[in-house]
């Protein structure tokens, strides 16, 4: 295969993976209060490949040296040995895997350039026997496509936005229909000798880690658009340290984030963000680090870089979008008894239907009526603290008593059940069986990283903290020349 690979291009790929080290980092301005770049990060050895696309783009028109095949070759072939890859080895082999496919792909056109492809928008309403007789086919072709082999009975499965082509060939005749569900998903089924045989076609967007990082002067928000982050990202960025910093009240003009994070390509083009994979945040005079870490299961979190959990074992709030109506007091006057009534929790007013949340993983002992409280749920958790969630419309389906939940998990929704004025959530947090102010009690972390774990976590973090770093610092020594 690789002989019939046009050299040219072959030596433009070498050079442009040669080319990624001496690629300029930053743009020279310093009133840009944010940038961005794409990087390449190897996790195993920490080292760190800039490649902003015009550098890259620049390298693929200029003439380039013979390049070297016969390494090359043998790089595309060394699978089995990656970690010991160099990273320049590695982004060669893949480019060079990458264009082989890409040969492949346009010898596979020739043969295919004899099928003549006409597509159609599935729209709302469309039937597939409807399409079929649009393209020109009868529904006993039809139903030869659908009792096809593999998944081919799946393109009974339209949904309206998708596209679906119709290639048929010299003859007139129906040689294969491609279902086109989402820039990364097709399904495709082709005649053969047998019959017609239909297949998933799933594309991996290519993913770049990128750094972004931002000044606040107004809002976290327009600091995040101002590096180019989308809400979400900035959501998600908040998320991480959202347990150690209440973004409302603890924000201030200086406050600073970094961040690298995956971004998903498709054919060269951005189609999505993936994740965040390490953060630094300067909140007033502290600094805040986090790292994403997936374990021996396979669930992933994020952790500070000594293995502590940047989560707590308890949300605080078990509710969002919502405002306390009334506070932990132990002498209030009740508001529909009108007696002197010790108020044992927090109530959050929210519209009736707020999803509630689990405020911590534990066992339901209690889900259903409980005098004034409603309709009430109890959580048992760990460290003998339980959670009481009062007034509500309603429980999600499975949840009762001797089910285990996850944190964050919703167990109900918010309601006006039992002895209340207004739809609001009642929660209680006891410890010991002594009621505790939710808004105040200090929440103990979620569990860190096991010190058995430990070596395999630094590993596997390090070098992506040690990258955050190194940019922080690019970024301080450009900052501090005036560049
Ligand atoms: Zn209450």
């Amino acid at each position: 295969m690789l002989k019939t690979f046009p050299k040219k291009h072959l030596a433009a790929v070498f050079m442009a993976g040669a080319a990624i080290s001496v690629a300029a980092i930053f743009s020279p301005s310093s009133d840009v209060e944010a940038r961005r770049l794409s990087v390449s990060l190897d996790l195993e050895t920490g080292q760190v490949t800039e490649q902003p696309a015009s550098a890259r783009l620049q390298n693929l028109s200029e003439s380039a040296p013979e390049p070297v095949i016969d390494e090359t070759a043998e790089l595309a072939q060394e699978g089995g040995e990656e970690n010991l890859e160099s990273m320049e080895a590695q982004s060669l082999r893949k480019e060079i895997v990458e264009d082989i496919a890409l040969v492949a792909e346009m010898e596979q056109k020739k043969q295919e350039s004899q099928l003549t492809w006409t597509d159609y928008l599935v729209k709302s309403g469309d039937s597939l026997s409807g399409l079929f007789k649009k393209a020109g086919f009868s529904d006993g072709l039809m139903l030869s496509v659908i009792h096809g082999e593999g998944e081919a009975d799946k393109i009974q499965r339209l949904y309206a936005g998708e596209a679906i082509s119709f290639a048929t060939d010299g003859e007139g005749e129906l040689a294969a229909i491609r279902l086109q569900r989402s820039r990364l998903e097709s399904l495709l089924v082709e005649r053969t000798d047998t019959g017609f045989v239909g297949e998933r076609v799933i594309r991996e967007p290519e993913v770049r880690n990128t750094f972004a990082e931002a000044e606040i002067y107004s809002s976290l928000f327009g600091a995040g658009q101002s590096a180019g982050l989308t809400d979400k990202l900035t959501m998600e960025l908040a998320g991480i340290f959202g347990w150690d910093i209440d973004f409302v009240l603890d924000i201030r003009k200086g406050d600073r984030f970094s961040v690298v994070y995956e971004e998903l390509f498709l054919d060269g083009e951005k189609i999505d963000n993936g994740r965040i994979l390490a953060a630094t945040f300067h909140n007033r005079d502290r600094e805040l680090s986090a790292v994403l870490y997936t374990d021996e299961n396979g669930v992933s979190d994020y952790f500070a870089p000594d293995g502590r959990s940047m989560r707590k074992e308890f949300l605080r709030t078990p509710v969002d979008f919502a405002r306390i109506s009334s506070n932990f007091n132990l002498k209030r006057r009740h508001p529909v008894l009108n007696t002197i009534r010790a108020h044992k929790g927090t109530d959050y007013a929210a519209r009736t239907g707020t999803p509630i949340k689990a405020a911590g993983d534990g066992k339901v002992i209690l889900a259903g009526r409980k005098g004034g409280y409603g309709k009430a749920v109890v959580l048992q958790h760990g460290n003998n603290i339980t959670t009481l969630y009062g007034h509500m419309n309603g429980f999600t389906p499975g949840i009762r008593s001797g089910k285990y939940v996850k944190q964050g998990q919703i167990i109900g929704y918010v309601g006006s059940t039992g002895l209340a004025t207004g739809p609001h959530l009642h929660y209680e947090f006891r410890v010991n069986g002594a009621h505790r102010n939710p808004v105040t009690v200090k929440l103990p972390d979620a569990a860190p990283i096991p010190k058995a774990r430990l070596a395999h976590f630094r590993a596997a973090t390090n070098g992506m903290l040690a990258q955050l770093e190194t940019y922080q610092d690019t970024r301080r020594i450009t900052l501090a020349r005036g560049e």
